[in-house]
Formats: C-alpha cells, structure tokens, sequence
C-alpha cells in the first residue's frame, strides 16, 4: 500500500473514533473536566500517536504531516483532547530522538500504544531559554543518575500511573531532560485551581523533593541537551499547530451553519468563511512542508516559529468570527462556538504562546540582520 493510501486509512480510522467515542464526551471534557483516557488508549491501539516513529518501532513511518492531520481530526471535535494527543505526541518525538537506548526501549512503545499516558512539563525550559522566566526544576548529578527538586505549576496528561518528561538545571552547568513517574518516590502531583478551559486535560502541579531519576531515564545529559532540543523543537513547536486547525476548521463549520440562517446580515463580520478557509488552506501546505523538513532535521526554526504565530492568530480570528456568526445561539453553553473561543485563546497561550513566539522570531530576525551586516 502506498504512504498515501495508508495515511488516508488511518485519518479515516481516527475520524471514525472521533465520532462514535469523543464527539459525545466533547461538552463533558470541557464543562465536567472529564479527563478522556479511554479514547486516548483506542486512539493510540490505532496508531493516532505512532506516525513519526518507523515501522521496527512500532510506529507507521507516516511523519509528522500525517500526525498533525490526526491532531487536527480530533481537534475539530475537541480543542482540550487535541492538546492531550499533541502532548502524548511530543513524547513519542522525544523518545525517538533521545540517544538513551535504554529509555527510548523502556517507554517508546507503550507511549506511541498509547497503553502508556504521558505530560510534556517543557514550558518552563523552553519559556526559560528564550529568557521570560527562571528554570523551576533543579538537578544534582549522582553518577548517571540525578537527583531532581522543585516543581511544575501545571502539566497536562499527568497522573499517578502517568509518565512525564521536563527538564531541569544541573547544579554544576548545563540541562538535564528526563523522564519521571507521576508515582515515583519525590514525586508529588496536586490540582490546580479551576480553569476557563481546557478542564478535561488533567492538568496538575508536579513536585519533586530530591526525587532520584535513574540513568535509564535520562533523555539527554547536560553535554547533549542544546542539540537535543535543537532536534525536538521543530516537531514540538509544528504539531501545535493541528490543535489550531483543528479549531478553525470547526469554527469555518459553524460560519457555514450560521449563514444558512442569517448569511444576509453576517457578510458585514470582518472574517468571512472563504477567507478563512484560504488562509487555512495557505497555513496547511506551509506545515506539510515544513513537517516532511523536520521528518529529516531539516525544518528551518523561524519558518517554524513563524508559522506557529501565524496558526495561534488564525485560530483566534477563526473563533471569533464562528461565534459572532452564530449570535445568541453561539454564546449558549450546549453550543460550542464558546467552547472553541477559550480553546483559541489556549492556542494562543500554550507555550510557545504567541508573545513568546513574537519575541523569539524578533530575536531571529535580529540576528540574521546582524548576520547579514557583518
Ligand atoms: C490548561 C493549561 C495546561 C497547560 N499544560 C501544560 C503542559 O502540559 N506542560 C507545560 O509545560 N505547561 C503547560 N501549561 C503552561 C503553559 O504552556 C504556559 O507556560 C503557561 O500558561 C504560562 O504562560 P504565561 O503566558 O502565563 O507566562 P508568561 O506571562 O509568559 O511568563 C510569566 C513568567 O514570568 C515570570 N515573571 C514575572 N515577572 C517577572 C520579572 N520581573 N522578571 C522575571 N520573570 C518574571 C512569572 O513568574 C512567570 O513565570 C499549561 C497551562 C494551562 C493554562
């Protein structure tokens, strides 16, 4: 079978699971905080975590394009469950590219199975490196192993039986990336308080007291951990943006519905669905793209940042504009043009949020120009 033929199998799998076992609970997920493990497992049995790991790990070799088109199948249904797969996701990429064999045999499978939940606690690191706060996680060398305290304020996909992987400054220079068990000794995981949105991620606050982290547990060590990060950032930062064309594309459906109704006083809204949809459209080929860069550690990191900026911007337009669309009806609970509005927003608030992304690429752009100058 082709790559073509096999990629379009599993999205229809995956858009058929959505339907039959998430689009019932999306209300639920968002107003009760149901936390949707069970189709986190289905989906992962089916392959939706796996498409960037090759064939003799498990995985289907489809790359990252293909993930992010599952990220955006479930997102059109649900903003808060496509952030859960985008962070099971980010995992299996820093399993793939961890030169720990030891941790990439322990945990790839189980978490590209999805039979293993996992958070992604890199906020912090990556909003510390780009110089917006200090680094809360702390490590001390113990031979191989090391020995982590401070904490996290919020982690999503987390729990007792859950894995997590975060970074922490190592008391003698440099970063460590590790793997921690929700249930290890040291480590301790309380709530968080009441959010807008996003309820059903199971995001909590982790804490660890000189939690011990075995050698076999450790995704990069101080002297690998730059061009760790320069290898996992692209497919981090890239499949953030199926969660926001997922939300679009659910947002350019609700436009749709409304104009049935009312398209005669709606074509006075600044966003209108055809623009929208071009822009989606236009945003689409530049992640495709970029994706099969980064399949092969190629994807350039402005291009990448530039493009998650412009999804974040696109995502809140989208929202926006769906709800306006919908009037009255929009701003009931039961309707979920108000559900995709906090979802945008969380689009845009994610790390790398869009101020972060702003100051990043200013960064870049200054030096380039510097570059160029010199
Ligand atoms: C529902 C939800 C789920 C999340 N899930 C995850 C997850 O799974 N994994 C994860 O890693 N993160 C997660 N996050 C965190 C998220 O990615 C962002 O990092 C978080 O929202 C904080 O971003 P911010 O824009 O508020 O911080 P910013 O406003 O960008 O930064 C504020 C930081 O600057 C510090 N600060 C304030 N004043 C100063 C000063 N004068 N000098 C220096 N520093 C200062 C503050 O202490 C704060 O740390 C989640 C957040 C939410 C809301």
């Amino acid at each position: 079978m082709s790559n073509k033929a096999q990629a379009t199998g599993l999205l229809d799998s995956v858009i058929a699971l959505v339907k039959t076992d998430l689009a019932p609970l999306a209300s639920a997920i968002d107003q009760q905080g149901v936390y949707p493990a069970d189709f986190l497992h289905k989906l992962g049995a089916l392959g939706g975590f796996g498409a960037t790991a090759p064939a003799e790990l498990d995985g289907s070799g489809l790359g990252l394009a293909t993930q992010n088109d599952i990220i955006t199948q479930v997102g059109q249904e649900c903003g808060s469950t496509a952030f859960l797969v985008w962070c099971q996701t980010a995992c299996v990429g820093y399993l793939l590219h961890t030169s720990n064999l030891t941790a990439r045999t322990r945990y790839l499978r189980a978490v590209a199975s999805g039979e293993k939940l996992s958070g992604t606690g890199m906020s912090n690191a990556v909003k510390h490196l780009a110089g917006i706060e200090r680094i809360h996680l702390n490590a001390r060398r113990d031979g191989d192993d090391y020995i982590v305290t401070g904490s996290l304020p919020w982690v999503s996909n987390v729990g007792e039986e859950h894995l997590a992987m975060v970074a922490a400054a190592v008391e003698d220079g440099g970063y460590v990336m590790l793997v921690v068990h929700g249930n290890a000794e040291g480590v301790s995981l309380h709530p968080c308080p009441e959010f807008a949105g996003l309820e059903g991620t199971q995001t909590l606050n982790i804490r660890l007291k000189n939690a011990r982290i075995d050698a076999g547990d450790v995704l990069a060590h101080p002297d690998q951990f730059n061009h760790y990060l320069s290898r996992i950032k692209p497919g981090f930062v890239l499949s953030q943006t199926g969660m926001g064309f997922g939300v679009i594309q659910a947002s350019l459906k609700t436009i749709r519905e409304s104009n049935a109704a009312t398209a005669h006083v709606n074509q006075y809204l600044d966003d209108q669905g055809d623009d929208l949809s071009h822009a989606l459209q236009q945003l689409h080929e530049q992640a495709h793209t970029l994706a099969a860069q980064a399949d092969v550690g190629r994807a350039a990191v402005l291009d990448v940042l530039k493009l998650r900026a412009a999804t974040s911007e696109l995502t809140l337009r989208a929202a926006n504009s769906a709800i306006l669309h919908a009037g009255a009806k929009g701003f009931l609970m039961r309707h979920p043009a108000q559900r995709r509005l906090r979802e945008a927003v969380f689009v845009a608030i994610v790390t790398p949020a869009l101020k972060h992304l702003r100051k990043e690429i200013a960064a870049l752009e200054a030096d380039h120009l510097q570059t160029e100058a010199a």
